[in-house]
């Protein structure tokens, strides 16, 4: 039985967004914590960026450890053979790719200004994927760009190029948000029916409904014999009004009407992690979580109105679906409101030892503290705000990694 699996996307269309951006320790952070979580797999960068190498090296590193792992990390180009090459000189050992290219003949004829036909993106992408499959890489999902405006037809044919040339999924990318549950439901069937390959849905939010379309569209795979991969990020952090958040979207799944019974996730997610990672995300970030964000908004579990408080103290499941226990929250948080010492780009060995001896970190010397401050230093010339204690643990644990992390080498 065909099964829903989620692929979140933070840390590239993420990243991608006007305004907003993670520095390379919390695109790691981002990975660890939704590798904790159950995620299927992360995409975690642009292997033919030159910034991305390091980062995407080291995490690649950091799961031949077994520490990101079972978590498959993804790196995200476009659809052609010198995107392949590049990523391939750059990252040699990515195994995991999703190639991008356009399919609406608005794309294709907005983009290309007439360059390029419908046979031409055909070619383009069976080339690309040939190349991706003759370097090694273990899986290969094809991105249909703007698929929701794709003609049904050409669609299919694209779809069916990719699994003949060996690609292993589809991603169906909303990329304009244009679709509702009752087109992409449709839309999804007819691909996993026609074609036969597992169908990843890929939802913005410009209308409001990328939670919905994504929940409706894994159905549409699923009916159609297929798994369905699920695109999320972490708060919904996307390109204009975002993308699917990742815990409304497993929230949806597993507790909407009805809906698990039949369509199950396949890699159960851990929502206990959901409060950690949507308040690392928010901070990292510099977004605040809104207050009605589902499960971890300040709302989500707050009760004021007389009819409402007196029914949730006889019994919380008058007024709420689910535990707060189950998203990871109750638990007290220390919030100084006194002293602070906290680490920062000019941080000296005393106060830095403070801080990590309030975690129970203990140096075996004086050197090794003043190497891992130097690190976290450097980790807060990129962060530009004090390290949490998740970093900075993290930088203890993996200096070499961190150092990875940290090295920014522009080309002359
Ligand atoms: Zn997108």
């Amino acid at each position: 039985m065909p099964k829903i699996y989620f692929i979140d996307v933070t840390n590239r269309d993420g990243v991608q967004t006007a305004h907003l951006g993670l520095c390379k320790l919390e695109k790691t952070m981002i990975n660890m914590y939704l590798n904790e979580m159950g995620v299927f797999q992360s995409e975690f960068g642009f292997p033919t960026t030159r910034h991305e190498s390091f980062y995407l090296q080291a995490n690649l590193e950091l799961a031949e450890m077994g520490v990101l792992q079972p978590i498959r990390l993804e790196g995200w180009i476009r659809a052609t053979t010198k995107d392949v090459e590049t990523a391939f000189k750059l990252v040699p050992n990515i195994r995991h790719l999703n190639l991008s290219i356009s399919t609406s003949d608005q794309m294709i004829r907005g983009k290309f200004q007439g360059k390029k036909s419908r046979d031409d993106i055909l070619s383009m992408m069976t080339d690309a994927v040939e190349a991706a499959k003759s370097h090694g890489a273990e899986s290969i999902g094809v991105n249909a760009e703007d698929a929701s405006r794709t003609d049904m037809d050409f669609l299919v044919r694209f779809a069916l190029a990719a699994k003949e040339h060996g690609a292993h999924r589809l991603r169906y990318c909303d990329t304009l948000g244009y679709d509702n549950p009752f087109t992409i439901y449709e839309t999804a069937r007819i691909l996993a029916e026609n074609v036969g390959i597992p169908i990843e849905v890929h939802c913005h939010g410009d209308l409001g409904m990328a939670v919905a379309n994504s929940i409706a569209g894994a159905k549409g795979a699923i009916d159609g014999g297929q798994d369905a991969y699920i695109n999320v990020t972490v708060n919904g952090i996307g390109e204009r009004a975002g993308n699917a958040d990742l815990v409304a979207t497993a929230l949806a799944v597993t507790k909407s009407k009805g809906f698990a019974e039949k369509y199950p996730l396949g890699k159960p997610i851990d929502l206990t992690k959901a409060w950690r990672i949507a308040n690392f995300a928010s901070y990292a970030f510099k977004v605040p979580i809104p207050v009605n964000q589902p499960g971890v908004g300040v709302n989500a579990f707050a009760h004021a109105s007389g009819i409402h408080a007196d029914g949730v103290l006889k019994d919380p499941e008058n007024y709420e679906l689910y535990n707060f226990e189950e998203l990871g929250r109750g638990e007290p948080e220390k919030v100084e409101t006194g002293r602070q010492i906290c680490s920062g780009e000019y941080s000296g060995t005393s106060g830095f030892k403070h801080i990590m001896g309030r975690m129970a970190v203990a140096f075996k010397d004086s050197e090794e503290a003043r190497e891992i401050l130097e690190l976290v230093r450097y980790a807060n010339v990129e962060a530009q705000k004090p390290l949490v204690e998740d970093e900075l643990l993290f930088i203890y644990k993996y200096p070499q990694i961190a150092r990875k992390l940290l090295t920014l080498n522009p080309p002359e």
